[in-house]
């Protein structure tokens, strides 16, 4: 009787502790894969597009091993309980997920499961350690970042070596049916914004191997140094291969280790990125921890904020037309290729909801929407730092200045001449505020203010007295 490899966020075949737990029973194999539209954190439209990648790639390795890749549609738990029943099924294996929606079904499934006499076993893919395991010293969830990493660090990550690919996956004498992955229309048609994506990424596991080999070869020397600068590749791009599992945690960090350990990545730069790489667990802890991440301020003062409703603004922002040039860069990015720098993302971000006062949430819908790395314990968690109504969070009244930033992150400007054409001719001292240029430098490089490109849609310093207020007045009444 066969054993089913329930696979979420966890498109991989190395290090896949499910699936090679299901290979090593010697029992017929059956990876399922469920697209699920209405369970909570359904993937956003890029991400559609990255998920079609992602399972066409994987679909491929499980055949070169021997396996078929089920595609179902509809309710996870539904569909699973299902193809239990039709392929008289023994055992369900799957790596555990960890947003609480996600959580409770998983815990109900099991039970039913259980119940009607099959095996379930389930494991720890997508994280070093998972969020029961990192306790602050009274045994409760950790809510500040840096005790939590020091805690982390020092416990290492739960298992020692990444396990490698099964070599053969032994299929059913009688495949069940799968969906055809085109019938599913995750790729955006008419028109195809994404038709440009698929030559920036590569999604797979093989994909994600590649990225993190040219990390390692390249970007990972000069991490610590210039991680902050979107003008530079300085940051190893492996965010979008995390989110859907093509490559784990464990692989990534025993990997930039041994090239530590080498003499090949600075020590400095090594540590840095493995501090990083706990904040991807860290959001996650949190989600855990707090179910309403993803909903509710986790500080109770900001639940009565006075946001605004600005349609005009909202709109300006999503389309990278603000006036502010490295903010604009930045939603440009976002737009065109699905992924944006993290020191952008939080000036975007903290423009959002600093400078305009728009609902930190409207903003995480937009981000959910449009990255390729979309990921529900990161961006919730994010956006609620930058708000400053997270746990653990910038404080509010630290209020990013848009021009400041571009100057101190993109001194020469050249991000923003990627993402922003039309300021393709300013000179340094001049791109991050066009608006103060002299008329002689504008016409040099031929900008309208107004016409080729936006006039400042607000006035830095006023927004950032009246977010100021904004935040006294709700702290007074909270
Ligand atoms: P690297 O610098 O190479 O880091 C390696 C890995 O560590 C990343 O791939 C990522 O998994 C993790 N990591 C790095 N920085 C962070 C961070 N600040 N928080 C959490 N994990 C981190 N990341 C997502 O994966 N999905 C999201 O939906 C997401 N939304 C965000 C929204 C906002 C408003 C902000 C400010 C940040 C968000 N991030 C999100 C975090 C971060 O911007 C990206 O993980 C990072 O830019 C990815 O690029 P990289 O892979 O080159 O990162």
């Amino acid at each position: 009787r066969p054993v089913i490899v329930w696979l979420r966020r966890d498109l991989r075949l190395a290090d896949n502790p499910a699936l090679h737990a299901a290979a090593r029973t010697g029992a017929p194999v059956i990876p399922l894969y469920v697209f699920d539209e209405a369970e909570a954190f359904a993937p956003g439209a890029a991400a559609k597009w990255r998920l079609h990648y992602s399972l066409d790639a994987l679909s491929a390795a499980l055949r070169r091993a021997g396996a078929r890749l089920t595609l179902r549609r509809g309710r996870g738990p539904a569909i699973v309980r299902a193809l239990a029943a039709e392929t008289e099924a023994a055992a369900v294996f799957w790596n555990r997920r960890y947003a609480p929606a996600h959580v409770e079904a998983d815990k109900t499934l099991k039970t039913d499961l259980v119940r009607a006499g099959l095996e379930v076993r389930t494991f720890n893919a997508g994280l070093l350690r998972e969020p029961w395991e990192i306790k602050t010293k009274n045994g409760g969830p950790f809510r500040v970042y840096t005790p939590f990493w020091k805690a982390l660090r020092a416990a290492g990550p739960a298992r020692a070596e990444p396990l490698p690919a099964p070599k053969a996956l032994r299929p059913p004498a009688d495949p069940p049916h799968s969906d055809d992955l085109d019938d599913w229309r995750l790729l955006p048609r008419d028109p195809d914004w994404a038709a440009r994506f698929a030559d920036i990424w590569r999604p797979g596991e093989a994909g994600a191997q590649a990225a993190l080999a040219r990390f390692l070869d390249g970007p990972a020397g000069r991490y610590a140094a210039e991680r902050d600068r979107p003008d530079r590749d300085a940051t190893s791009r492996l965010s979008h291969h995390l989110a859907f599992g093509e490559i784990g945690p464990l692989q990534v960090w025993r990997a930039i280790e041994a090239r530590a350990a080498a003499g090949d990545v600075k020590a400095a730069s090594a540590e840095k990125f493995l501090s990083e790489l706990a904040w991807r667990e860290f959001s996650c802890h949190l989600l855990f921890h707090n179910p309403a991440l993803s909903e509710a301020p986790l500080r109770k003062e900001f639940v009565g904020f006075p946001w605004r409703d600005d349609p005009a603004g909202f709109k300006a922002w999503r389309r990278g037309r603000t006036g502010y040039p490295i903010v604009d860069a930045g939603m440009r990015e976002l737009w065109r290729t699905g992924w944006m720098h993290n020191r952008v993302r939080m000036i975007a971000a903290s423009f959002l909801v600093k400078d305009l006062l728009i609902d930190w949430r409207r903003g995480a819908a937009w981000f959910w929407d449009t990255l390729i790395d979309a990921d529900p314990a990161n961006n919730s968690a994010s956006w609620q730092w930058v708000a400053g109504c997270g746990a653990d969070a910038a404080p509010y009244f630290r209020i990013f200045n848009p021009v400041a930033q571009g100057e101190k992150f993109d001194p020469q400007g050249d991000y923003v001449r990627r993402f922003v054409p039309e300021l393709a001719k300013m000179p340094p001292e001049h791109i991050h505020a066009p608006w103060r240029a002299p008329p002689d430098v504008l016409d040099k490089a031929g900008v309208v203010l107004g016409k080729s490109y936006p006039e400042p849609i607000l006035d830095h310093a006023a927004a950032r007295k009246r977010a100021l207020a904004a935040y006294e007045r709700t702290r007074r009444d909270a």
